[in-house]
């Protein structure tokens, strides 16, 4: 039974915590909070109150249990090896089956699983973004505020909409020239909508290492913030479209450039279908071949050195959560890094620790995930860089927006990008 379906498939999780509290040591929630409700322990807790029937599920303690930005930090440090991710999505998962979903998440989560409706909607959002939102001079990211405050805080950065979605920049299939192997390429909705920057240096450095490319466009959402916010129905609706999508094109492999889309390909789509054998198989057999893009030119196609040009940039890393402990990389993006003539790495101080941002959580507490994210800003700033790479879009809006209120001048890039400039570099 999946961690999905019922608050059964985790008791054997609940009952290996001895309430040891070393789970404190490494969750960035305590660590600004001081509250024992942000941690793992307190969260195991209440569930285990709610399993006893002491305690029922009310909208507070479905709050309480958003206090988490999933991070998995706890699951590391724990000496009694409690997956509290597993924990945290199934009592997630709880509170939507008895309390329902949010009206907001509803409604957003509705709009992921139509797609022309979402285009659409992201088209037109595209046009008059200008109206809700304005503009930060910043000359390194298309960053804007709200104009009024709407209950997230007026500080709060937020990206703008790209024109042209990445989808309908390319073909649905990019060939070249005698191809090493043909690669399907899962934008997730950041890439396509938000940050094309990072898709187009994906094809681009695809393309340099002589990869045919397919980009279905018929791929949603990966599902994520949907699954994360115990909207189960929906994570599995769109997690049967991706795999549909991917099936019908074919590819030996498939990549990504997003630390949450890459969770969703490997880990959870075969956990929601494994109801249905025949998806559940189908799920299993993608899972097999998705890469982030990082760990696909370090181990399943060696990038070429040989067309690297110098890049002058002082870097350090930041290790998105869901591609460092969800996937185990983290050595693969430096690695590329470090290929990169010119390029001076730099280690900050928990390079790992969480930025704060985890979807949904940041707009549901700006205050907290703004806590975290100066602490991160203040690692960041102690390198004396001038860039950040990380691995994720997501943490890429989230360092950004930080560096941006604290007012330091230094670009955040996915790593792909310091890749792809380099082969640019080398045939200007
Ligand atoms: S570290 Fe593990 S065993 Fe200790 S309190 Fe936290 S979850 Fe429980
Ligand atoms: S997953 Fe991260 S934020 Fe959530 S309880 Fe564990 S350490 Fe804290």
């Amino acid at each position: 039974m999946s961690v999905y379906d019922s608050l059964d498939s985790i008791t054997e999780e609940l009952s290996k915590c001895m309430k040891c509290g070393n789970c404190q040591a490494v969750c960035p929630i305590y660590k600004e909070s001081r509250k024992e409700v942000g941690v793992a322990r307190g969260k195991i807790s209440l569930l285990e109150f709610f399993l006893l029937g002491e305690i029922e599920m009310t909208k507070g303690l479905a709050d309480r249990f958003s206090l988490c930005t999933t991070c998995m930090a706890c699951n590391n440090n724990c000496p009694c090896g409690v997956r509290f991710d597993k924990i945290i999505l199934a009592a997630r998962a709880e509170a939507v089956r008895k309390k329902g979903l949010h009206p907001v998440k509803k409604i957003a989560f509705s709009a992921l699983k139509m797609q022309r409706v979402f285009d659409f909607g992201m088209k037109t959002g595209s046009i008059f973004q200008a109206v809700a939102l304005k503009n930060i001079p910043n000359r390194h990211s298309r960053l804007a505020r709200m104009r009024v405050d709407i209950g997230i805080g007026k500080e709060k950065v937020f990206p703008m909409l790209s024109r042209k979605t990445l989808r309908s920049e390319f073909p649905e299939v990019i060939t070249v020239k005698n191809p090493k192997m043909r690669v399907g390429f899962f934008t997730g909705c950041m890439i396509n909508y938000f940050y094309t920057d990072i898709g187009r240096a994906v094809v681009e450095v695809l393309i340099e290492n002589d990869i045919e490319v397919v980009i279905p466009k018929s791929q949603a959402c990966c599902g994520i913030p949907a699954s994360v916010n115990g909207d189960v129905g929906s994570a599995r609706t769109l997690a049967k479209r991706n795999l549909r999508a991917f099936e019908r094109m074919g590819a030996e492999a498939l990549v990504v450039a997003c630390s949450s889309c890459g969770t969703a390909w490997k880990h959870v789509f075969g956990e929601l279908l494994e109801s249905d054998p025949e998806l559940k198989l189908l799920a299993d057999k993608w899972a097999r071949k998705s890469y982030d893009i990082s760990e696909f030119l370090i181990h399943q196609v060696p990038f070429k050195k040989e067309g690297l040009g110098r890049v002058l940039r002082k870097v350090t890393y930041h290790d998105p959560c869901h591609l460092n402990r969800g996937q185990g990389i983290s050595k693969e993006p430096r690695e590329i890094l470090k290929s990169i003539p010119g390029v001076e790495m730099i280690e900050m101080k928990e390079a790992g620790r969480c930025c704060g941002m985890a979807g949904s959580f940041s707009l549901v507490h700006p205050d907290l995930s703004a806590q975290i994210s100066d602490r991160k800003t203040s690692d960041i700033t102690q390198t004396l860089t001038d860039t950040v790479a990380t691995g994720c879009p997501a943490c890429r809006l989230q360092l950004q927006s930080g560096l941006e209120n604290a007012g330091v001048d230094e670009e955040v890039l996915h790593t792909i990008q310091i890749l792809a400039e380099s082969y640019r570099t080398d045939k200007r």
